[in-house]
Order: structure tokens, then C-alpha cells, then sequence
């Protein structure tokens, strides 16, 4: 088969929306750099912490399909999470297979997915794939949720999945929790559909659903491992009334957690007291970095419930081609919503890298 043959065969074969996508693009790896533009914790395990989970992770029994770690792991996730009586949770290769488990299992003729704009990109992409309508509701100038919006959007769409992360990326903000209860009642009114709060940010937040999802099934909380130090592992996790949750779990792959996922997670939740201190580390470098970045001239710094900010700057092309030449990286999300013109979006990192990032701002064009 000749080049022009497989080209052809790739059209007449694939899907056309796949065939004219852009490929989502996970940043190159550059050696060296300050890297602030993926919300990762800076933190690496100690060097005892290492070994010991080198030395479980040899004794998993990886010529088996995993398994038998699975309900320890759910367990302590639910012990962690605190997860309200009557309630369950399914696990994720991270919350990124969620969303997507979530939009399969919901994909009936006329169901719609809704969420407030700019949000995290994978509600759209999720939707788009399985061939779901995707409607975006604008959140106001300041980013707070518009409550008014996007109630009138829920009686117009009548959606069956309803995302709001709690934080929000890339805005960082939490909102309104009496907002947020209008348009979750909205959906409770509908007959129809879940309310998903993705909590990706928990660890750096001052507020979560988990509670308040016990008095209301149609309300799913998601969360993560990510944000919390394990990103290179991959393990979201979905909670919600058991009924639900059941259902869900059907469409999930038998063994999208690897057993060597689940035993680095399981290690790390008997290690929380480490992983809080870190977040607690991180939270105070986030207030003192909001203080520091709000004194440069011509930006504005956004409240912040994540490790991440979201600062506006006079140039955020410029500006973050500047940081890349010092080794910094960060997120240009200008382009990504209107309401980003001119924004840069940072992970707050170790306090030497703050500063790092602070000094090159200060030297900005
Ligand atoms: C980072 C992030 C996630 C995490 O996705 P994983 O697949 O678990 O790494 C989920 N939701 C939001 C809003 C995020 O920013």
C-alpha cells in the first residue's frame, strides 16, 4: 500500500471531526526548566518515601490483571475524602476517563453538555467525541458564576451532565456556593441530569460539595490524585449516591486503574499527613506569590483556591515568551476565551521557584 493509498484510506475511514482536529498538546518536556504550567506540586517524594514505595510497587503481582488492591484503595480513598453515608465511588484512570465514562454513559438522543466558559477544556472535548451537544455559558468579567445565565441555560438545554469545578481552571477562583445551589436546584427541578463538581483542587481549597452531596443524589463529586503530588499516576476518582454510581460503573473499563496505579495511590493515602503538608506549604506560597504578583505594574492577579493563578498582563504573548527564555514555563490562555485576553495562567511552585518567577516578571518587556 503506497502513502497516497493509507492517506485515503484514513479519509474515507476515519471520522471527518477527528480527521480535522488539532491533537491535544501536552507541552515538551524542556530540561531544566522552572515548570509552573501544568498545576503540578513541585514536590518530589523523599528519598526514604522512594525506596519504600520501590519496594512495594516490586512486590505487586503485575503478571496478574490488578484487582485485589482495588477495594483497599476505594476504601481509603472514601475514608479520605470523607465520602457521606450512602454514597460510593468508581475510580478513574484520572478524572480525564471520568468525564469521558460520564458523557458515554448519559449519550441518549438530545442530551447535552453544559458548563461556564473558560472552564477546563476537557467538558468540550468529552462531549464533542461522543457526539454530544456542548453548550458553554460565559462566567461574568470577574469569572464568578452568572447564576441568572446559567439557570435560563438549563431550562433552555435541559443538559444531562452539568460540570462547575470548584475551583475553576484556569480562572482559580471557587464560586459562589449559593449560585452554584441555583443551578443545581435547576437541575434538581428538570427530572434529568447531574450536577458534576469536579474538585481537581481540593487540596487548596477552603470549601467542597462532599457534604452538601449527601442531602442531593443529583449532584456527582469528582476528584483527583493529581493535584494533590501524583500526577504521573493517574487515579481521579467519582463519588456520588450509590444508585448512580453502580450504574456508571458499568461503561468503565474492568481495569483502567493499573495495579501499579493503585498501589502508588494506596501508598500516598497512607502517607496523607506528608502530601497535607505539602498542600499547606503550598497554599502559604500562594498567598505570599497573589501578594507579590499583585505589586507589578500594569497586571492584574485573580483570587486564587488552586495552586495556580491567573493574572492579567499587558502582554501575554510577550511576556510569556520572555519566561520561556528565562526557563519558566507557564500557560498563555489568552487565546483560549475572550474573557482571557491578555492572561497568563502559573502553578505556584517551591518558594525558590516563586521568586525565580518573580524576578523574571519584575524584568518583563
Ligand atoms: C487538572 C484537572 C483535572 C485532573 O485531571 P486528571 O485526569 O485527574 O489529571 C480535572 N479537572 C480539572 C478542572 C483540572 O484542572
Amino acid at each position: 500500500m503506497t502513502t497516497a493509498d493509507l492517506k485515503a484510506r484514513i479519509a474515507a475511514t476515519l471520522r471527518p471531526d477527528v480527521q480535522r482536529a488539532q491533537a491535544y498538546v501536552v507541552p515538551a518536556v524542556v530540561p531544566n526548566a522552572v515548570k509552573l504550567d501544568a498545576m503540578e506540586n513541585p514536590y518530589r517524594l523523599p528519598q526514604a518515601l522512594q525506596q519504600a514505595l520501590g519496594q512495594r510497587l516490586g512486590q505487586v503481582a503485575i503478571n496478574r490483571y490488578p484487582g485485589p488492591s482495588l477495594p483497599a484503595l476505594k476504601a481509603a480513598l472514601a475514608e479520605h475524602a470523607q465520602l457521606p453515608a450512602g454514597c460510593e465511588l468508581m475510580l478513574g484512570n484520572g478524572s480525564d476517563e471520568l468525564i469521558t465514562l460520564l458523557t458515554l454513559a448519559c449519550m441518549r438522543p438530545g442530551a447535552t453538555v453544559l458548563a461556564p466558559e473558560p472552564g477546563f477544556v476537557m467538558y468540550h472535548m468529552a462531549a464533542q467525541w461522543q457526539g454530544l451537544p456542548y453548550v458553554g455559558v460565559p462566567l461574568r468579567p470577574d469569572f464568578s458564576l452568572d447564576a441568572e445565565a446559567m439557570v435560563a441555560a438549563v431550562q433552555r438545554h435541559r443538559p444531562a451532565l452539568t460540570f462547575l469545578a470548584y475551583p475553576n481552571n484556569p480562572t482559580a477562583n471557587l464560586f459562589d456556593p449559593q449560585a452554584m445551589q441555583r443551578v443545581i436546584d435547576q437541575v434538581g427541578a428538570q427530572g434529568h441530569g447531574w450536577v458534576v463538581v469536579d474538585e481537581a483542587y481540593q487540596p487548596f481549597a477552603s470549601d467542597s460539595w462532599m457534604a452538601r452531596m449527601a442531602h442531593q443524589p443529583h449532584v456527582l463529586v469528582m476528584r483527583t490524585l493529581s493535584k494533590f503530588g501524583l500526577a504521573g499516576i493517574r487515579l481521579g476518582y467519582l463519588c456520588g449516591h450509590a444508585p448512580v454510581i453502580a450504574q456508571l460503573d458499568k461503561v468503565r473499563p474492568p481495569y483502567n486503574v493499573s495495579a501499579l496505579n493503585a498501589e502508588a495511590a494506596l501508598f500516598a493515602l497512607e502517607h496523607a499527613a506528608h502530601y497535607t503538608e505539602q498542600a499547606a506549604a503550598i497554599r502559604q506560597s500562594r498567598e505570599a506569590l497573589l501578594q507579590q504578583l499583585a505589586q507589578l505594574p500594569g497586571c492584574t492577579v485573580f483570587p486564587s483556591q488552586g495552586n495556580m493563578v491567573l493574572m492579567r498582563v499587558p502582554d501575554a504573548s510577550r511576556w510569556h515568551q520572555h519566561l520561556m527564555h528565562q526557563g519558566i514555563l507557564v500557560k498563555n490562555v489568552s487565546t483560549m476565551h475572550p474573557l482571557l485576553s491578555e492572561c497568563l495562567r502559573l502553578t505556584v511552585g517551591t518558594p525558590e521557584e516563586n521568586t525565580a518567577l518573580i524576578q523574571a516578571l519584575k524584568a518583563a518587556p
